[in-house]
């Protein structure tokens, strides 16, 4: 993927002392066909290229003592510009009902997005109410009321012979008398772009006048997901886009194009079946996702709003300093647990989304019960200097957790190499981290 052969051409650089025209030049061919490879609009990727080569083949660059630091960080800056720079906030009216118009093809992820993000307003203590405008789908409307009742969201609808025009119109008028102070409308979409859509949509717009009008788009469509935003943008006001299924494999390709191509910002990201709360879009994370960072920031705030802030803190600072013992590696796997599906979290560790690319590093739950117990067998100086674990050790640790010296075995060689990785991210890194680091 693109997080790949990034990391490859960056690899490359990291370590270099001093970097000449032609590394530069390499490095941005190699930049440019992993762009191109991942689905980023060809425009997108020659002004981003040639932006990128303007700030890099300047003299600052090539007198940096970290040369190779230098590129990485442009790279990042501009890619994080690309996606719009900074977070773009949710709209609120001060007239309230704020009013969200939810669009986009069928099966882009619209009805789950709703869901996702009244789940989202009512973790912010807001009364959100679920407006079923499509009326042409079978069970579409039923769909909604399950996820309503699911997240304990009001659902309004007037069955399938209502116009959605009509229901719009009276889905708002319930929310001001019910006191509801966001409407999200979920409209129909269909398979393609079509005159007949887009005027049910705009009449809907009419009667609605919404505060925001949210492009759902499939990221793991690609180009095509960009292509529909500009379609939709053309006809449609839109204030910002919803990037759903970012769980896949294409992760960079139209997150990368979506701004640059419309205009618009991406507001949410989503990933997953599971009615989540819908996660805010932030450039400078997804940035450094894309140059196979790892999702540090989205990580810690995850934590910090599940476990206690001193805890998260304190995670924070041993996955940068790297030091790490398996004591440590316990208590974060507990935290790490509470936080939610563990492979989904562990696309967010720096590097760890590679290590689950290597069969190795197969992450289920029932795998993370056996490391649990190997490491609850170790004792406090096992734990705290792996480096003694000689075999006779091993094998005692082997048959009080019941697992098998292979298993033991496996385990260190991974907490080692885990290890390793941290190191080689914190150096890379700089002492304070993603942010003092590289800026
Ligand atoms: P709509 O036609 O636009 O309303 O799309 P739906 O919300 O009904 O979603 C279509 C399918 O995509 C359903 O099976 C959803 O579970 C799935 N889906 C929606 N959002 C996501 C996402 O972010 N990740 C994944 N993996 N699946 C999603
Ligand atoms: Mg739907």
């Amino acid at each position: 993927g693109l997080t790949n052969r990034l990391q490859n051409v960056f690899g490359k650089l990291r370590g270099k002392g001093k970097v000449s025209e032609d590394d530069v030049n390499e490095a941005m061919r190699e930049v440019r066909l992993a762009l191109l490879e991942a689905d980023v609009n060809f425009k997108v990727v020659k002004d981003f290229i040639a932006k990128v080569k303007e700030r890099a083949i300047g003299q600052e660059t090539m007198k940096s003592f970290t040369p190779g630091m230098v590129i990485i960080d442009i790279v990042n800056k501009e890619l994080t510009e690309l996606m719009g720079g900074t977070q773009s906030k949710l709209a609120k009216s001060n007239k309230p009902p704020t009013v969200i118009l939810m669009a986009g093809l069928q099966g882009a992820g619209k009805t789950t997005s709703s869901g996702k993000l009244a789940k989202m307003l009512l973790k912010d203590n807001h009364r959100p109410l679920l407006v079923a405008c499509d009326i042409y789908r079978p069970a579409a409307i039923k769909q909604l009321q399950v996820l309503g009742e699911q997240i304990g969201a009001p659902v309004f609808t007037l069955g399938d012979q209502t116009s959605p025009v009509d229901i719009a119109r009276s889905g708002l008028q319930h929310a001001k008398e019910n006191g509801n102070d966001y409407v999200i409308i979920d409209t129909a979409g269909r398979l393609h772009i079509d005159e007949a859509l887009m005027e049910e949509l705009r009449q809907i717009h009419d009667v609605a006048k919404p505060d925001e009008v949210l492009l759902v788009v499939d990221a793991m469509t690609g180009q095509e997901a960009v292509n529909v935003a500009e379609s939709f943008h053309g006809q449609l006001e839109l204030t910002g886009v919803v990037l759903t299924k970012l769980d896949g494999d294409t992760r960079g390709g139209a997150a990368l194009s979506v701004k640059a191509v419309t205009g618009c910002p991406i507001k949410f990201a989503a990933t997953g079946e599971k009615i989540e709360p819908l996660e805010p879009f932030h450039p400078e994370r997804m940035a450094s996702r894309i140059l196979g960072m790892g999702d540090m920031l989205s990580l810690i705030e995850k934590a910090q709003s599940s476990i206690d802030a001193d805890k998260a803190a304190e995670m924070e600072r041993k996955m940068r300093t790297a030091e790490f013992t398996f004591e440590d590696f316990l208590e974060q796997m507990e935290q790490v647990r509470k936080l939610g599906p563990i492979d989904q979290l562990m696309d967010m560790l720096p590097g760890m989304g590679k290590m689950k690319d290597m069969k190795n590093m197969k992450v289920d739950e029932k795998q993370i019960t056996r490391v649990e117990a190997i490491v609850k067998s170790m004792t406090k100086d096992e734990k705290r200097k792996p480096e003694i674990l000689n075999h006779s050790r091993r094998k005692r640790i082997a048959t009080g957790s019941g697992t098998s010296v292979a298993e033991v075995n496996r385990l260190i060689k991974q907490f080692d190499d885990m290890r390793k990785m941290m190191k080689q991210f914190s150096s890379m890194m700089g002492p304070k981290g993603p942010k003092g680091g590289m800026k």
